[in-house]
């Protein structure tokens, strides 16, 4: 495994990546436009944790009534009923599929959880300023990123569920706030994850940036 302290950083050399095409610049202004997309430059994404945290906490606020108010209301002849994430599961359970109601549980109850989770854990390190695991802790956001782009897939368990669960059987079926929440958890954690910037991750085990510069002199 390398020894990080005698990588040089970018920032100690006076270079700043565009985060949207790629091209390193050199002593750029903050906030100057990339020479070559046009995009602003910054060492770091402004604003990084505050962001985040405000995104994830509002995820976190939004995953209550996600999962207490009731995704679906239906009714057929006189009679009407609601249906939460939860008793939907628990209605595909008592029907025998059990692997469809794993499948459901998992996608739109776990892992929406594990994602606030896990960035909350890297938000709390990077705040204390821990030098622990950074490759693993970059590792987990490159997860992070990359589930990020099937976030749909949570949304779309959900619609599976309602569809599963009362196909076949409705005579009025409407959509119930709950889905709106749920939607908005998805996104919230999307953008919590975009507005988190892993390079803060390494910031914290950085030795004195002339140290390195001074070993590798440009
Ligand atoms: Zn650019």
């Amino acid at each position: 495994m390398p020894d990080d302290s005698l990588i040089p950083r970018g920032a100690a050399l006076g270079l700043t990546g565009c985060e949207a095409c790629g091209l390193v610049v050199e002593h750029a202004a903050a906030d100057a436009p990339c020479p070559r997309c046009g995009s602003r430059l910054h060492a770091r994404k402004p604003d990084s944790l505050t962001r985040s945290w405000a995104y994830l906490v509002a995820a976190f606020i939004l995953y209550l009534p996600a999962n207490l108010l009731p995704v679906l209301h239906s009714s057929k002849l006189f009679k009407e009923w609601s249906d939460t994430i939860m008793s939907g599961v628990v209605s595909l359970w008592n029907d025998g599929s059990y692997d469809l109601a794993i499948v459901v549980f998992t996608a739109s109850v776990v892992v929406p959880l594990l994602k606030m989770g896990a960035l909350a854990l890297l938000l709390v390190q990077v705040q204390r300023g821990s030098a622990h695991l950074p490759r693993e802790r970059t590792r987990l956001y490159r997860i992070l990123e990359f589930i990020g782009h099937w976030s749909m897939l949570d949304v779309f368990a959900v619609a599976l569920l309602i569809a599963l669960v009362h196909f076949g059987s409705l005579a009025n079926a409407e959509p119930g706030a709950g889905i709106v929440a749920f939607g908005a958890v998805v996104v919230l954690t999307m953008l919590a994850t975009m507005s988190f910037d892993p390079r803060l991750i390494w910031d914290a085990t950085r030795i004195p940036a002339r140290r390195a510069t001074d070993r590798h002199p440009t």
